[in-house]
């Protein structure tokens, strides 16, 4: 039975606490009071100041000054993957003092506790603060139970266990951990990594005390830590509950997926009881088993699992099974998992609203995946199809395939195009490659670029330049996506607000990496050759 102090404690702190860093008190104080306004649980990581204790009086002021906000003193030592230098009893200096000018809470890493002299852990708490004794795993997710049993007989106020998740399915293993706990009110547990992010968002239903989250993106004070906005807004991580449905989007490199930020505010729009998670998978045996263990109820399936998943599925619909991939993954009624291609939809869609595709003349740049969903797609609609390839070879295959034609480069500019339709990565923000076409290749009435990361790519440009109407790839993207969101809730896609958040995420991602860019020197001359 939890002691009334303790209950009192509980009571008071919220769901999520944010971590506070910066290098001195006067940045700190600064941050904090900047959080504080949407959330009032923080942690003040103490050692990242270079003399903590000189700290403390701003820190009590600020305690004093406010009131209704719980705080947690952590100063993590280096050999624990924290950054203060001093020894043992410096740190429990820092820690007392952090009790005794206000601070609620204090954590204390494991290894620092199992090396305090007897009687130390009860000096602290007889202060009166509340104490969390805390591990972490920079490694591997392992021996949950073995750490709990070293940190229990401590009888601290909480037990944070901090594995790091090397796959999808560890943090099943963290979270089934803490379910497993008699009172798991006193646990705290998250993944640490990018595999982690379904414990920091699925870990409070597990029963996780609460979770930490970084005061703004670029702020994290650990690997796969979460914005506490992006937590709270784009996750809803107070409304997720037993019954909350959960769908992901799969795939490696996944970490700068806009698909969580535009399906979980379509989720909340249309005010579905669901979330939506980025799902890190490097081996499709792993994905899998999350899958079936959370159980996920919907998947959307990229680079590069869309081939591989099919012969998991029990069924396809036809399109998906033409073009040999599929990037949607429903599980329905009977529990079993379906699989249905979007990516088509997201191509035709937007070209259908422009033009009648029966014998409609399209150039495709690429024979990779999003090519093949265009030119059977397009095929299926009657138009006549140009592939154009960096390896011939596959453009023969997928021409052969579908019934397209393969076309040489040097045959464009006589070659009067209804569409030109880009398949390939070039034009994509960080993807080096010279373009692929000219302007006076342009010899087309549209141009749609499939790439939508920048929105406006070179060939987009090129088009606008000549007066050629065009269609972007966020067209497509946001396309693909609301199809899947209608699989899989049997609602219409609230497709504008999609599209808004889309073009507002990626044009605060512009801006923050221009804002990061290096300034550029002034032009000088160039030296001629001597
Ligand atoms: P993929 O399967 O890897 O295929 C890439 C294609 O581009 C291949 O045909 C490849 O030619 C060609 N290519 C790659 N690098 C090239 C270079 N430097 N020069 C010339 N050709 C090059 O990729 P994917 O899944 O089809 O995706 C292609 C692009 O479509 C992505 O980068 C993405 O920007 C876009 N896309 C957008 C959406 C959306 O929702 N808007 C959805 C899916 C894809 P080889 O055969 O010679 O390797």
């Amino acid at each position: 039975m939890p002691s009334i102090a303790l209950q009192f404690l509980r009571s008071r702190i919220g769901k999520v606490c944010v971590a506070i860093i910066g290098n001195t008190p006067a940045e700190m104080l600064e941050k904090a009071s900047a959080v504080i306004k949407e959330t009032p649980f923080l942690e003040f990581r103490l050692d990242y100041l270079e003399k903590p204790l000189l700290a403390m009086p701003k820190l009590k002021q600020f305690i004093a000054d406010n009131g209704a906000v719980t705080c947690i003193a952590t100063c993590r030592r280096a050999a624990n993957g924290g950054k203060f230098k001093g020894a043992l009893a410096a740190q429990l200096e820092v820690l007392t003092k952090a009790a005794e000018v206000g601070f609620h809470i204090v954590d204390l890493e494991l290894e620092s506790a199992e090396s305090l002299k007897k009687g130390d852990l009860q000096k602290l708490r007889e202060t009166g603060v509340g104490i969390i004794i805390s591990h972490h795993d920079f490694n591997a997710t392992k021996d949950l139970d073995g750490i709990y049993k070293r940190i229990q007989p401590m009888e601290p106020d909480f037990i944070k266990i901090v594995p790091t998740a090397k796959t999808l399915t560890d943090n099943v293993t963290l979270m089934r951990f803490i379910e497993r706990m008699d009172d798991h009110s006193n646990i705290v547990g998250v993944c640490m990594g990018d595999a982690g992010i379904i414990s920091r968002v699925l870990g409070l239903r597990a029963g996780s005390a609460f979770t930490f989250a970084a005061a703004t993106a670029g702020e994290e004070t650990a690997p796969g830590q979460i914005a506490a906005r992006t937590l709270i807004e784009t996750y809803r991580i107070d409304q997720v509950d037993a019954a909350t449905k959960v769908y992901g989007v799969a795939g490696n490199p996944i970490k700068s997926s806009l698909s969580p930020v535009m399906m979980n505010t379509a989720f909340r729009r249309e005010t579905v009881n669901a979330v939506y998670l980025a799902l890190q998978a490097t081996k499709i045996a792993d994905l899998l088993k999350l899958v079936n263990e959370i159980p996920i109820q919907g998947l959307s399936v990229t680079m590069p699992l869309k081939q591989e998943i099919m012969a998991h599925l029990e069924k396809t619909d036809p399109l998906s099974a033409k073009i040999g991939a599929c990037n949607t993954v429903l599980r329905a009624q009977d529990g079993k998992l379906y699989g249905f291609n979007t990516d088509v939809a997201g191509i035709i869609g937007p070209l259908e609203k422009r033009i009648s595709l029966r014998g409609a003349k399209v150039l495709v740049l690429g024979a990779g995946g999003a090519a093949r969903a265009a030119v059977f797609g397009l095929r299926d609609k009657g138009a006549e199809v140009f592939i154009l390839n960096r390896t011939p070879e596959t453009a023969q295959k997928l021409a052969k395939q579908s019934g397209a034609k393969v076309i040489k480069k040097e045959a464009l500019a006589k070659t009067p195009m209804d569409v030109i339709i880009n398949a390939t990565p070039i034009g994509m923000t960080g993807i080096k490659g010279a373009q692929l076409l000219e302007a006076k290749d342009l010899n087309t009435k549209l141009v749609f670029d499939l790439v939508y990361n920048p929105i406006e790519t070179p060939l987009i440009r090129m088009a606008r330049q000549q007066n050629i109407p065009i269609i972007t790839g966020i067209e497509m993207f946001v396309q693909q996506g609301a199809r899947q969101f209608e699989i899989w809730t049997g609602k219409p896609a609230p497709e504008e607000e999609m599209l808004k958040v889309v073009i507002h995420t990626l044009r605060q991602q512009a801006e923050s990496a221009a804002a990061e860019a290096p300034p550029t020197p002034p032009a000088t001359k160039s030296k001629k050759a001597s």
